[in-house]
């Protein structure tokens, strides 16, 4: 890869059902089409998901131990599997990178994103959740988190989480800090 991508199609030279170079794809586009075989594959959103845990009045980051954005602050959460609901996503996500159960989901907002792994860039849509975690004995970082961090929400420094779509979501929830946000920042 010669330069950075900018587009999800960047990533595509040829036509992956007949390897015809013929392939159509608008700069901004959504699709490419193949002009040999009539191929088209859409660009669609992929849909990832991220969760404010609260635990006794804290919330719980993560830090990421691989690119993009290795060593910066993040959510717990990822990428949907096919079949899944978000919430079912999102458990799954945060057992996997943290070893614990969360309860209480409540849809907080959703910001779009620009995640770049191995030279392609996905473009995706951002879920963000706020929810609970009421026992933590057994949190470790595992899966693709290389450590975690219980942090006050005011002392968490926007600067320093991943991705943009984060930062604004945390906006969202410091302006939600409230009848919303609330029952979950009370301690125990
Ligand atoms: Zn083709």
């Amino acid at each position: 890869m010669s330069s950075q991508p900018r587009h999800p199609a960047d990533a595509f030279r040829h036509c992956p059902r007949c390897a015809s170079s013929e392939l159509d794809i608008a700069p901004q586009g959504r699709d490419c089409r193949c002009r040999a075989c009539g191929f088209q594959f859409f660009f669609n959103c992929a849909a990832a998901t991220a969760a404010f845990i609260f635990h006794h009045g804290q919330l719980i980051l993560t830090v990421r131990a691989k690119d993009p954005a290795k060593g910066a602050l993040d959510l717990p959460g990822g990428f949907l599997d096919f079949g899944e609901t978000v919430e079912e996503g999102l458990r799954r996500e945060i057992f996997e990178e943290l070893g614990i159960e969360t309860t209480d989901y409540r849809y907080l907002t959703s910001a779009p994103n620009d995640y770049l792994y191995a030279g392609v860039l996905y473009k995706t849509a951002d879920v963000y959740f706020v929810c609970r975690a009421p026992q933590i004995s057994g949190i470790r970082a595992r899966d693709d988190v290389a450590d975690f961090k219980l942090m006050a929400p005011g002392d968490v420094d926007p600067a320093r989480l991943a991705f943009e779509s984060s930062r604004r979501a945390f906006r969202v929830l410091l302006e939600s800090l409230g009848p919303f946000v609330m029952p979950f920042v009370e301690k125990n």
